[in-house]
């Protein structure tokens, strides 16, 4: 499903360069589960948001289901993105106009789906993630916790192949925690594939795969 390639990506600013991603090469296949680790600042916010078509790397290759995503603009990125890939973000990104169902509600909307379908599939989430207590605050209104399990609602709503998560613990009690795993090892099971950046040893043992990134490169071991 993703073929990485030397993958390259410079920051550039009229002050400095930051090589975020150093000749990064990997693949993971259809239904996999892959943990990504490794130190902060290592890259990893930086590849994921690479996968997620979410930025474009500087060099190298990136293919997705066989197709070419390195050097797209950004529109056709959206359209692909839309149709394929559910992201959780590390800081949530959800949108604070929005209600808890009307930001989980989204990705439907994009789709088409009926009033009554996406009522039904959102609240069905909803409860998945327990939620459904605050579907009518807004983000402002919520925990960092409860403002995550949203995030991973929306990532999860619209059965995507491909779910990208960003620490999707980071923020979360052990117990909220344990449900997200869950509820990713869930999916995985369906055929979903997953990849997902983390610090913790204990999620990082629900993948298949570990990939350890260290300052851009990926490292057989980390270093302690
Ligand atoms: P991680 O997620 O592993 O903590 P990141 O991928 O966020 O690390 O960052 C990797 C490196 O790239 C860091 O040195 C960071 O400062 C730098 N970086 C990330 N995003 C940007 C950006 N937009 N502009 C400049 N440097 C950035
Ligand atoms: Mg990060």
């Amino acid at each position: 499903m993703i073929e990485v390639l030397n993958l390259q990506k410079v920051f550039r600013s009229s002050v400095v360069e930051t090589w975020a991603l150093n000749d990064v090469s990997f693949q993971v296949a259809d239904g996999e589960f892959v943990a990504i680790m490794g130190p902060s600042g290592c890259g990893k916010s930086t590849l994921l948001n690479i996968l997620g078509l979410l930025d474009n790397p500087t060099g190298g290759s990136y293919k997705l289901q066989g197709m070419e995503m390195s050097g797209l603009d950004e529109n056709s990125r959206t359209n692909i993105r839309k149709g394929l890939i559910g992201f959780v973000f590390q800081s949530f990104n959800l949108i604070d106009e929005l209600n808890v169902r009307e930001n989980i509600e989204l990705p439907l909307l994009y789709m088409g789906m009926s009033a009554a379908e996406r009522h039904r599939r959102v609240g069905e989430v909803m409860d998945r993630m327990n939620i459904s207590h605050r579907e009518k605050h807004f983000p402002g209104q919520l925990s960092g916790g409860q403002q995550q399990r949203v995030a991973i609602a929306r990532a999860v709503i619209a059965e995507p192949r491909l779910i990208l998560a960003d620490e999707p613990t980071g923020n979360l009690d052990s117990v909220n925690g344990q449900d997200v795993m869950n509820l990713l090892s869930e999916l995985n099971q369906h055929g979903t594939t997953v990849v997902m950046v983390t610090h913790n040893r204990h999620d990082a043992s629900y993948a298949n795969r570990i990939i350890n990134l260290f300052d851009g490169s990926i490292v057989e071991e980390l270093p302690l």
